[in-house]
């Protein structure tokens, strides 16, 4: 795992216009059920999302578009146990990241056309 660091996370993101803080953290006191070092999470009520900073730049930003999507099911009021959230983020973010990855530069090269 590279330490690449040329695009560094923002300081805040906005899940449906809500803002959320971002911090880089050496630790997140959480393991996961695998027992693995949890990557990132979202405190809704103070509006944060921590990202270990462990994590190489790719799955930073991963993981902060994971984090969002948490924050922006809250935002919606989604009421959804942990295993039904979890897997839709995991769905939404893996989706995403195919898609862009593969029509990225064209779906924000049209989101900047004006009306055929
Ligand atoms: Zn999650």
């Amino acid at each position: 795992m590279s330490k690449n660091t040329k695009l560094p996370l923002p300081s805040h993101i906005h899940a449906l216009g809500v803002p959320y803080q971002v911090e880089l953290v050496d630790v997140i006191d959480e393991v996961t059920d695998d027992m693995e070092p949890t990557w990132g999470d979202t405190t809704n009520i103070s509006r944060r999302i921590r990202v270990a900073a462990f994590l190489d730049t790719r799955r930073r930003w991963s993981t902060l578009w994971h984090e969002t999507l948490h924050a922006t099911l809250y935002t919606i009021g989604a009421q959804l146990s942990d295993d039904v959230e979890e897997m839709i983020v995991q769905s939404i973010e893996h989706a995403t990241e195919q898609f862009m990855r593969e029509h990225g530069a064209s779906y924000l090269k049209a989101l900047d056309t004006e009306k055929d």
